[in-house]
Parts: structure tokens; C-alpha cells; sequence
């Protein structure tokens, strides 16, 4: 009879156990989760009643049911009530309004989030959560207007534009192109005034730009910018590899780059035409890209002319299409000028600058690449030896480097680069000085000039 009893209450002991312990994973368990949903509304501040709202709804164990309503006023419109038959998980609203709240006079509206979870705590009801936040209604688009700009822009060019763009709550503001570039502009002489230079790729066939601005409510508005594109034709070149070519620079480069043990000659061609001139060129184009915030009044910038009687011995703009033994191996644009004078010639710049790289960059070897202000850049590749370091201010005529064969190379040349916001454009314009005057100091002369009169 004792040993029963005490097995009797051995076994209560244990049941009672297993209770509490199934009540405490039951009490930790995503079922029973305690925690309300989340819900975030990402329009803050501003609205303009119409660009979509977007809402973020996230809960542990899922969602059984949400209700977004929006109230000005007497008036309320329900954007969104929904009831789940089985639980979803996190939810991301992008919700229009109807037509007729459009005209809404008020200038506030409210807008509010009920949510609830699929968790059975609360006697199965679940954990609910709202939210409510109130939106300054604001209908008002940009302000955006080109004040002046280049005339023409030249396939593979630059050219400039001017604008003035003004909201009381701008976000953000850029001239975008046909082939999605943004070039970021800088602030112009005046309160609510900008400038940037604009390029057109020499990859690119057609070029448009427009000027786009968006203020914190989600009103847009665009702008086209009026210079007429130019299509300038450029040189397709057919190369026939040689063995001594592949042999010689473009092995040496290939192995000394980490090519596969086991590529034959074309893949190691390939290897330095293809992927070590995208890597390269990323590392220009990421230097390239910067632009400052600072208020500038122009861009005071000599004709350049890097090397003394420096012959061209490539032009820019060549598409380059290799074959090799009588097929098709491989292509590149070139997207320099190259000049040659004698060997180790010194580099100078025409135009004060600040270093923003001077290193080793794979096929353009030992390569400076100078800063002019307003997204302006110029490189110089295949140098022997570098005269100046990354953060250097330099002057007008100072010596920053001597031409060589570094990278991919075969004759001592330089080649030079000229960048506007990371693309390559034409060298020549910008050694041309009537060309900087009529295409980027004149339009900012004028545009100074009619933000006087204003
Ligand atoms: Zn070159």
C-alpha cells in the first residue's frame, strides 16, 4: 500500500511538471507571443494625398487582420480592411487613395493602422496594435526650371545646364538621362540655383535629359533640359591579334593579374581586355563620381594640354574589335586620347586640381587622377613615374607625373582621360579653348546674368 501511494504521488509530481512545463513552452511559444504587431508608415511629415502610402505591417506569428483609415475632418475613407481566413506573415501596403479625397481641403489629415496578430494569447483573441499619425497635406510640385545651358552636347561630350529648383520641402533633386544616369548638381551663385556638367557616353545612341525633382509629400516634377544632341560618328577599328602581341604585355599582364594557370592565349586576352578593363574602370568611375556641395559662381578652366608636343596617337571614342586568326576574340571602346612626345616626358596640367588618386590601376598602370571641380576629372595612364600623392593640392603648370609604358601599354604614351561624374567624354573639347568658352563659361556667364535680373 506505501509503495503504491508513493507512486501515486510520484505520478502527480510528475503530471504537475509536465503542466507547468507545457504552460511555460506554451507561454514562450510563437502561438502564445505577446508582442503586438508592428507597424510602421513610412510617409512622414508631408503628403500630397495621392502618391501611394506605404505601410509596413510585421508580426512574429503572423497577421489575421488590418484596417488603415484615413479621417480630414468630418470626412474618413477606409483604404484597406482585410480579414485573413489563415494567417499572413509581414505586410507591405503601398495604398492609393480614392479619387474623391483628392480634393480634400483640409491641411492635415490623419491616418490610422489597426492590426491584428495570429497569436492565441488574450483568450485567443490575439495582440492588436494601432498606430496614427497625422500628415501635413502638401499638393504643391516642385519648383523646376533650366535658367541656361549648353547649346548642343556632342555624342561622347559634355555640356552644361543650369537650373533653379525650389520647394519647401524638397527631397531630392538631379538631372537624370535616357540611359538613367543622375548627375548630382551643385549649388550656383544664388539661393536656389544649381549647376551641373552632363555627358553623353560614347556607348550611348540617343541622349535626353531631364531635370527631376521630388519634395518629402511625393510630388514630382520633371523638366526637360534643352540642348540639342549631336550624333557624331566615331572609328570602328579591326585588330588582328598577333602571337607576338598575345605573347609579349598582354601575358605579362595576365599573369601578373592572377589569370587561370590554364587559360590559352585568347583567354588571356580577354582576361586584360575584358575583366581587368571593367575592374579598372570601376576603380575610375567610383574615384570619378564625386561632386562637392559647395556654392560655386563658375568653373574657371584653361584649355588642357598635358603633354608638350604631344602627338595623338589614338583618339577617343574608337570602338575596337579584335579577331584573331580570322574570328571575332574580343571588343573595347577607347575611352582616351593617347599622346606621345619622348619617352618619360613630363605631365603637366594647365588647371589647378586636387589629387584624388595616384596609384597602380591594372591596365592603365601608374595613374593620377586629378580633381577640377564641379564633377570635372582627368586622368593620365601608363605613367612612369608619379610626381604627386592622393590629397595633394595642385597648381596651374606644376608637373604631376612623366608618360612611360606601365599597364597595358606598348609604347611610351600617356593616355589621357577626361571625366564628368564618372563618364568618359571627349579630351578634345575640353583642350579646345573656345569650346570651354562657348560651351560651359558662356551658359554660366548668362545664367548669372538672368539670375541678376530676376
Ligand atoms: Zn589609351
Amino acid at each position: 500500500m506505501r509503495k503504491k501511494s508513493n507512486f501515486g504521488s510520484m505520478m502527480a509530481t510528475a503530471i504537475f511538471l509536465a503542466i507547468i512545463g507545457g504552460v511555460i513552452y506554451l507561454y514562450n511559444s510563437v502561438m502564445f507571443e505577446r508582442d503586438k504587431p508592428n507597424i510602421v508608415i513610412e510617409n512622414s511629415g508631408f503628403w500630397n494625398l495621392r502618391a501611394p502610402l506605404k505601410i509596413k505591417i510585421d508580426d512574429a506569428s503572423g497577421l489575421t487582420a488590418y484596417k488603415v483609415t484615413l479621417k480630414s475632418g468630418e470626412e474618413s475613407f477606409v483604404l484597406a480592411d482585410e480579414l485573413f481566413v489563415s494567417p499572413a506573415g509581414s505586410q507591405t501596403l503601398e495604398l492609393k487613395t480614392p479619387k474623391r479625397a483628392y480634393a480634400l481641403k483640409n491641411s492635415e489629415v490623419t491616418v490610422s493602422v489597426e492590426a491584428t496578430d495570429a497569436s492565441k494569447w488574450n483568450f485567443m483573441a490575439g495582440n492588436s496594435a494601432s498606430k496614427k499619425v497625422t500628415l501635413q497635406v502638401d499638393k504643391k510640385r516642385p519648383y523646376i526650371s533650366t535658367i541656361a545651358s549648353s547649346y548642343r552636347i556632342i555624342k561622347g561630350g559634355s555640356a552644361v545646364v543650369v537650373f533653379k529648383a525650389e520647394d519647401n520641402n524638397m527631397e531630392e533633386f538631379y538631372v537624370e538621362t535616357n540611359f538613367g544616369k543622375r548627375f548630382k548638381a551643385q549649388p550656383f551663385y544664388k539661393e536656389g540655383y544649381y549647376v551641373t556638367l552632363i555627358a553623353w557616353p560614347v556607348t550611348e545612341d540617343t541622349f535626353r535629359a531631364t531635370i527631376i525633382a521630388k519634395d518629402s509629400a511625393g510630388n514630382v516634377a520633371k523638366s526637360s533640359v534643352p540642348v540639342i544632341p549631336y550624333n557624331k560618328r566615331y572609328r570602328t577599328s579591326h585588330i588582328k591579334l598577333s602571337d607576338h602581341f598575345l605573347n609579349g604585355k598582354v601575358s605579362e599582364l595576365a599573369y601578373a593579374y592572377g589569370v587561370d594557370d590554364n587559360a590559352d592565349i585568347i583567354e588571356r586576352f580577354k582576361f586584360v581586355n575584358e575583366e581587368m578593363r571593367h575592374n579598372n574602370e570601376e576603380v575610375i568611375h567610383e574615384i570619378t563620381s564625386k561632386v562637392s556641395d559647395k556654392m560655386i559662381n563658375n568653373l574657371p578652366i584653361k584649355k588642357m594640354y598635358p603633354l608638350k608636343n604631344g602627338q595623338v596617337v589614338a583618339q577617343f571614342g574608337d570602338h575596337r574589335i579584335y579577331s584573331y586568326k580570322g574570328e571575332e576574340v574580343s571588343e573595347a571602346y577607347h575611352l582616351g586620347l593617347d599622346l606621345a612626345s619622348n619617352a618619360m616626358s613630363p605631365i603637366k596640367t594647365q588647371n589647378p586640381a586636387v589629387v584624388a588618386f595616384a596609384e597602380e590601376n591594372g591596365i592603365y598602370g601608374n595613374m593620377p587622377v586629378l580633381y577640377h571641380g564641379l564633377g570635372l576629372y582627368t586622368i593620365y595612364g601608363h605613367c612612369s613615374t608619379l610626381m604627386v600623392k592622393e590629397g595633394d593640392t595642385i597648381r596651374s603648370k606644376e608637373t604631376i607625373a612623366k608618360t612611360g609604358r606601365s599597364g597595358y601599354a606598348m609604347g611610351d604614351h600617356l593616355h589621357f582621360g577626361v571625366l564628368v561624374q564618372g563618364i568618359e567624354v571627349r579630351p578634345q573639347e575640353w583642350m579646345d579653348q573656345d569650346w570651354i568658352r562657348k560651351s560651359i563659361t558662356d551658359p554660366m556667364r548668362e545664367a548669372r546674368k538672368l539670375i541678376n535680373q530676376r
